[in-house]
């Protein structure tokens, strides 16, 4: 280390020697050690500027360091930050209100990290289960798909099919039954008396941008309803923009019984996540059945607000949708041997190629363009749903170049 200790003069690399040293190893991340951002754009250490084109896996749908979030966040940082549940706050009934507005479900539950909303997603359709659908002691079965994300708790990673989520962290929760994606028959197949929800996401980001066929979603959805089982809608990527709807389910026109969000639900700005049921559902949590000391807590709640007002202002559904369809067009254009398949909605986008994609992701890097590779063989692009058509071709022009000089 240089004899400068001043942290914020540490050179990139000083701050990546001190990472290394002495953090977990448990991400593998691009060298770039960024000191600022804005919009779509961030700064590392040394100035130099890239274009955000993952968008901390969809939770800066509204770019960084939004003007409109931020003084959100200072004034209510400055009036009361946290209150916990053991009192009420002036801030959680407006973000209720609006959860109802953009689901149509009547309650929600609020509460930090999309893992813990998922949690008690499952803790919900569990307890519907014994309690209204009348299902058996500890026999409650929830249907999930192969090639799921929904996080990494135990509880999560036990119906992970991905070894590496589960190498080493057993015994795991029961309950869980996983069948193929894209397959209503499966579904079908796998559903008993038992059976209380499906959790689904309705289009697999994690797993490379997998984007199941035309009318999947709402059979399946059809199936829930004949057999009095929940349909769960994991939203927490997809949903809030991401991909030209507000929901991703609503290319199908469905209503799913439960909605998880989180990531984008705050911008960026601080951890907020919700999981939306009708009263029927939401109605088996009693107080002390569920919570969390920072769930529900003013600056969340404030931060969240204007984050879901910011998406409505700037027409943010819109763009993701119009910009979307373009940039995938454009990205199908690329004429290279690596590619085997582009595809997306909105501005989620993958680029499915026969060959890895981490070296595709640092050579991008290198040109000022910083995205992700997801399980291997797929580029994932998910910008900021801000972004500016000029910036996008900027990036086109940068992501067409790489991908033709590994040609
Ligand atoms: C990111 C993600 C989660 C987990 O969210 P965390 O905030 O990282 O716990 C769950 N489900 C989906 C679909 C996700 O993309």
């Amino acid at each position: 280390m240089s004899a400068n200790t001043v942290p914020g003069h540490l050179s990139s690399k000083e701050f990546i020697e001190l990472e290394e040293k002495y953090g977990a190893h448990n991400y593998h991340p691009l060298d770039i050690v960024i000191d600022r951002a804005e919009g779509c754009w961030v700064y590392d250490v040394e100035g130099k500027k890239y274009l955000d084109c993952l968008s901390s896996y969809s939770a800066l749908n509204q770019g960084h360091c939004h003007p409109r979030i931020l003084d959100t966040l200072k004034q209510q940082a400055e009036k009361v930050t946290l209150t916990s549940r053991a009192f009420r706050n002036n801030q959680l009934p407006l973000l209720y209100k609006k959860l109802h507005e953009i689901s149509g479900l009547t309650r929600s539950v609020p509460m930090n990290s999309g893992a813990e909303a998922v949690e008690t997603a499952v803790k919900l359709a569990r307890k519907w289960g014994y309690k209204v659908k009348g299902i058996p002691e500890n026999q409650a079965e929830i249907i999930v798909f192969e090639n799921n994300f929904h996080g990494r708790t135990i509880t999560i990673v036990s119906f992970s099919t991905e070894h590496q989520y589960r190498d080493g962290f057993g015994p795991f929760t029961a309950g869980f039954k996983v069948v193929p994606y894209n397959d209503v028959e499966a579904v079908k197949n796998a559903i008993t008396p038992n059976t209380c929800a499906v959790l689904m996401e309705p289009i697999q980001a994690e797993a490379g941008i997998l984007i199941p066929k035309d009318g999947y979603i709402k059979q399946v959805a059809d199936l829930c309803k004949q057999n009095n089982v929940l349909f769960m809608a994991d939203e927490i990527q997809t949903g809030l923009g991401r991909t030209g709807k507000m929901f991703a389910f609503q290319h199908e026109g469905i209503q799913p019984d439960v909605i998880i969000v989180g990531k984008a639900l705050s911008g960026g700005f601080y951890p907020v996540s919700a999981v939306m049921a009708n009263d029927e559902v939401m109605g088996v949590f009693h107080p002390g059945d569920h919570g969390s000391t920072y769930g529900g807590n003013p600056l969340g709640c404030a931060v969240a607000c204007t984050a879901l007002d910011v998406l409505h202002e700037e027409n943010l559904v819109e763009r993701s949708a119009t910009l979307g369809k373009k940039f995938l067009n454009e990205l199908r254009n690329i004429n290279s041997t690596r590619i085997v398949e582009v595809r997306g909605r909105g501005l989620l986008i993958g680029i499915e190629l026969n060959t890895k994609a981490r070296p595709f992701c640092e050579a991008l890097k290198e040109e000022g363009v910083l995205c992700k590779e997801t399980h291997d063989y797929v580029i994932r692009f998910a910008p900021p749903l801000v972004i500016s058509e000029a910036d996008l071709n900027w990036a086109y022009e940068r992501i067409k170049k790489v991908i033709e000089s590994f040609s």
